[in-house]
């Protein structure tokens, strides 16, 4: 199949949906999404999304957000994130998304590493709420169309300029799609560990055809491991156990059940904690405790993660549960400026598979989805305000594409892999050389 589109987006979480849903509806927009329309990260947010609440907070708030990302986030950056999160939370509701409300009002929980309680939830499914009324938005559009298991392999380009997305379906066959602009909006790469909270068709393959196409890359070695994740021998995605739960009360245990640490440290000071605490206890995982937030609290504030845990063989009101770090977040990504534009012309990168240094060094909590939404409006707006149409026709000689380059998907699947990894390693030597430097 070859067409010609004004836009693709590679990805269906929040970040591509929002974008598509700020874009006019002049344009005709393809979405392609690896697996089904719901697989995506999005959908697994637990926790919150963290906002703005009044002026009073905004120091605060930037301040534990540099903390958390140990002051090597990009200050600008965080200040649009935060300037932007009323009217990005507005946006939500006009969507239809529900918070959480006391009294009629809407209710702030918090986590770790946050010094006040500034995050909107819906129980802890907030993901789901917000990406699927995103979704059930999208659909209604007749402007936008969505192709399923439709894989992003590479990208159209020649001499910096994107003209499209090679895809390969689920029968296998390559499809050129050309477009005006590419928006990338694949999400991280938790599928290349063995032990991460992502799904596994999550592998960052956007990162690699930047590497193969020359793209600018940001702190691709930077990737947060979660502290707790409940401890399973089964193979497989590993279900999060949110830090809103300990933000609410949970504690920690080592094996002989004493408290060891602060579980309200930021996550890459906890897990080095519960590692160490893991290997002095020679154990696999550490306990915790949600038991002191009380059976109804714990049954109406967490449902998913009270039934998954009971699915497991564990009831969170009366037991304690196994709990073990696993690869969750990526800061880095693909270089882009405060309006998501990449280093390649026509080409925009959004949510987790982009890197603005908005997180630094490690993400504080619940700015994940907030950032994906924010950053995502402003690349449509930016879009919007340079469009041009370059695309015009289907000429694959025009753009070098070599088709032998998909002969065989399983060995690309495996170049893939291996390029990103080895380029994680070569930017963990520079890292290393530029602090011993400083
Ligand atoms: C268990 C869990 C809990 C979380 N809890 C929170 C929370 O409480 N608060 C918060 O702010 N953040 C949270 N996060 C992080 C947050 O959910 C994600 O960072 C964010 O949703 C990423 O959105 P995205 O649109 O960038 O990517 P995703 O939602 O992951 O979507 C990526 C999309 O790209 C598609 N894709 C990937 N590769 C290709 C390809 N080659 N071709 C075509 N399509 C492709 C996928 O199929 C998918 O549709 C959590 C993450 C996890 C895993």
């Amino acid at each position: 199949m070859n067409k010609k589109i004004d836009i693709i987006v590679v990805g269906t979480g929040a970040s591509g949906l929002f974008y598509a849903l700020n874009m006019p509806e002049e344009k005709q927009i393809l979405m392609i999404t690896k697996t089904s329309v719901d697989a995506s990260d999005s959908y697994l947010a637990q926790g919150g999304i963290c906002v703005l609440k009044n002026e009073d907070d905004y120091d605060s708030f930037f301040e534990d957000t540099l903390k958390a990302g140990h002051y090597e986030n990009d200050k600008a950056s965080v200040d649009v994130m935060i300037r932007n999160s009323p009217e990005i939370i507005g946006d939500l509701m006009s969507f239809g998304v529900e918070f959480e409300k006391k009294n009629g009002k809407l209710a702030y929980t918090k986590e770790g590493a946050h010094s006040k309680a500034r995050i909107l939830y819906h129980e802890d499914l907030t993901g789901k709420e917000i990406t699927s009324k995103l979704l059930a938005q999208v659909k209604a559009k007749k402007n936008i169309a969505i192709l399923e298991e439709m894989t992003m392999v590479d990208l159209i380009c020649e001499a910096n300029v994107c003209y499209g997305v090679v895809a390969c379906d689920k029968k296998g066959c390559i499809n050129l799609f050309e477009a005006d602009y590419v928006v990338l909006a694949s999400g991280g790469l938790g599928g290349l560990f063995d032990s991460s909270t992502n799904f596994s068709h999550l592998t960052g393959d956007a990162l690699a055809i930047a590497l193969k196409r020359k793209i600018a890359l940001e702190n691709i070695s930077y990737i947060q491991i979660h502290p707790t994740t409940l401890y399973s021998q089964k193979p497989g995605r590993r279900f999060l156990i949110s830090e809103s739960v300990r933000g609410e009360g949970a504690v920690l245990y080592n094996r002989k059940m004493e408290r060891f640490v602060d579980e309200l440290l930021p996550r890459d000071l906890l897990t080095r904690a519960i590692r160490e605490q893991m290997e002095k206890d020679a154990s696999d995982f550490v306990w915790l405790s949600m038991k002191a937030m009380g059976s109804e609290n714990i049954k109406n504030r967490f449902p998913n993660i009270y039934r998954h845990c009971l699915e497991e063989g564990y009831d969170v009101t009366k037991e304690f549960i196994p709990v073990t770090p696993a690869q969750h977040y990526f800061m880095g990504g693909i270089k882009v400026n405060l309006d998501s534009k990449t280093s390649m012309d026509h080409l925009y990168a959004v949510g987790e598979i982009s890197c603005n240094r908005v997180h630094g060094a490690n993400r504080l909590a619940s700015n994940s989805l907030l950032e994906s939404l924010v950053f995502a409006k402003r690349a449509a707006t930016d879009m919007m305000k340079r469009y041009e149409t370059i695309a015009k026709n289907i000429e694959q000689e025009k753009y070098s594409i070599d088709m032998d380059d998909f002969k065989d998907l399983e060995k690309l699947k495996t170049d893939y892999k291996e390029s990103i990894l080895a380029e994680i390693e070569r930017s963990k030597v520079v890292e290393l050389f530029n602090h011993a430097k400083a």
